[in-house]
């Protein structure tokens, strides 16, 4: 294991000296006491995971009980490895391969709205709301730790802030971990059922200065890259592209208000939701701009089957928005008008 650790740390130096070359800025290098992480290379030699035991074995450390070995899925070729030291808890990072998976085919779209209230709101009517709150206890822990004994001479906490600060970190990746969870579950979802994916590349940290809490409790710039990650086919339209108050059946474009949950046509009179209709009209440009031609309609089972999953996500709510659009109400007004153009 110390070859490993030896070798990384010339690889890490020669980088140091290749960035002074280029006039980069680079610290001294210093003494480390301690490491927290290690890295090990060889699977079935330097170390094994017994995925269906939660065990693991680590040359020269011996055995171990693991929690979350399923995270290795069915058929996956183990590599690499890192022994990771954090807040206390001790990981093992696997590298691991696996067959690159058949993307969907299925020539189906959806379009996709992010937002601060509803996080997210799809083509087919759903939308999405999650949040994981701030931890709390974080303040508190914090408070306690900022009474604690600081040495400004050395520059070093107490023990006992020391301890606090490990708290800390602890339960700000337990939300981390949440968030991650969820999002990659939705995106997962999407990819599952959907092959093209239309979505906005909204400016995600302009919304972190509005929004900072909102935004911090879902990551979901997170969920944008998930998503990028996972789709089949991604298709990406332009941030300035407007897509709240346009109407996707005629066209028609008017300003609507921050307050205004629901678009009505003024010159067709179709209604939708606020949000879904601006991921109808994503799906609709996302399709045009990247070329994609016939695509399969939207069915009633799968829209209820995605609900489904997406309503089995612990700490997400998911909601079919009330289809305001009735094609008789479009009618009517297509009527009136007709009247009184007569
Ligand atoms: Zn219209």
């Amino acid at each position: 294991m110390k070859q490993y650790i030896i070798k990384r740390l010339q690889s890490n130096i020669k980088a140091l000296q290749r960035l002074d070359k280029n006039g980069k800025k680079t610290g001294k290098i210093r003494y480390r006491k301690v490491l927290h992480s290690i890295p090990i290379m060889q699977y079935a030699i330097t170390y094994k995971v017994d995925i269906a035991n939660k065990s693991a074995h680590i040359q020269g450390l011996g055995n171990f009980k693991v929690s979350g070995s399923d995270q290795i899925p069915d058929g996956a070729e183990m590599a690499t490895a890192n022994l990771i030291e954090r807040n206390d808890d001790y990981f093992l990072h696997v590298v691991a391969y696996m067959p690159k998976p058949e993307m969907v085919q299925n020539k189906k779209a959806v379009g996709i709205d992010l937002g601060i209230k509803d996080q997210v709101a799809f083509s087919n009517g759903i939308k999405v709301q999650y949040a994981i709150q701030f931890p709390e206890r974080a303040k508190l822990l914090y408070r306690a730790f900022s009474k604690s004994a600081y040495d400004r001479e050395k520059k070093t906490r107490s023990k006992r802030g020391l301890k606090l600060l490990k708290k800390i970190n602890k339960e700000f990746a337990h939300a981390n971990n949440e968030k991650k969870g969820i999002n990659n579950k939705i995106a997962h979802c999407i990819a599952e059922n959907y092959q093209y994916v239309a979505y906005q590349n909204d400016s995600i940290r302009s919304w972190s200065k509005f929004y900072g809490r909102r935004v911090y409790q879902t990551s979901i710039g997170e969920f944008r890259n998930a998503l990028k990650r996972k789709v089949s086919t991604p298709l990406e339209i332009g941030r300035f592209e407007k897509t709240i108050g346009v109407c996707v059946n005629c066209g028609a474009s008017v300003q609507l208000k921050l307050s205004e949950m629901t678009f009505a046509c003024p010159s067709c009179g179709y209604t939708s939701d606020r949000d879904v209709g601006a991921a109808m009209v994503t799906k609709t440009k996302g399709l045009s701009l990247w070329n994609i031609g016939e695509t399969l309609a939207e069915d009633h089972a799968s829209t209820s089957n995605m609900m489904d999953y997406l309503k089995s996500i612990p700490h997400v709510k998911a909601s079919i928005a009330v289809e305001a659009r009735s094609s008789k109400q479009a009618e009517g007004v297509v009527e009136a008008q007709s009247v009184r153009a007569g």
